[in-house]
């Protein structure tokens, strides 16, 4: 998948919270990461990805952090990670982990700074009910 190295980049100036940028601007729709190849692994984890069928791991989306105002988000149907806004060059690629995942295995306090932060990430996978009275 050439076209995810040379579009978006790794940022590691906070050694402890990398960010994926984009290296180019981005029109909205537009692919950012392609999931079709992705590696399937057995369930959720902190790196995840929740397709409604399976869990991927991919090398460079494990780096795209949580924002309550993303400027991405995944096509689960489609395998895709797509810009959800136009992006510019050096732009923080991020999608909102409580709409793509069905359950938040790590929760986190959100720090996104945007106007309608959640604040604590969190999603517990709701258990299927009892028709027992
Ligand atoms: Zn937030």
């Amino acid at each position: 998948m050439k076209q995810d190295k040379s579009t978006l980049h790794i940022d590691k100036r906070e050694p402890s919270f990398y960010r994926l940028r984009a290296a180019r601007a981005f029109v909205k729709d537009a692919l950012l990461i392609d999931l079709q190849t992705a590696e399937e692994v057995p369930g959720p984890d902190y790196a995840s990805i929740d397709l409604g069928h399976q869990h991927v791991h991919h090398s460079i989306a494990r780096f795209i952090n949580h924002s309550c105002d993303p400027t991405a988000y995944v096509d689960a149907k489609a395998k895709k990670i797509v810009a959800v806004k136009p992006i510019k060059r050096g732009d923080e690629i991020t999608f909102n982990y409580l709409i793509s995942e069905r359950q938040i295995v790590a929760p986190f306090d959100c720090n996104c700074g945007t106007s309608n932060c959640v604040r604590r990430v969190k999603k517990i996978l709701a258990v299927e009910q009892s028709h027992d009275v």
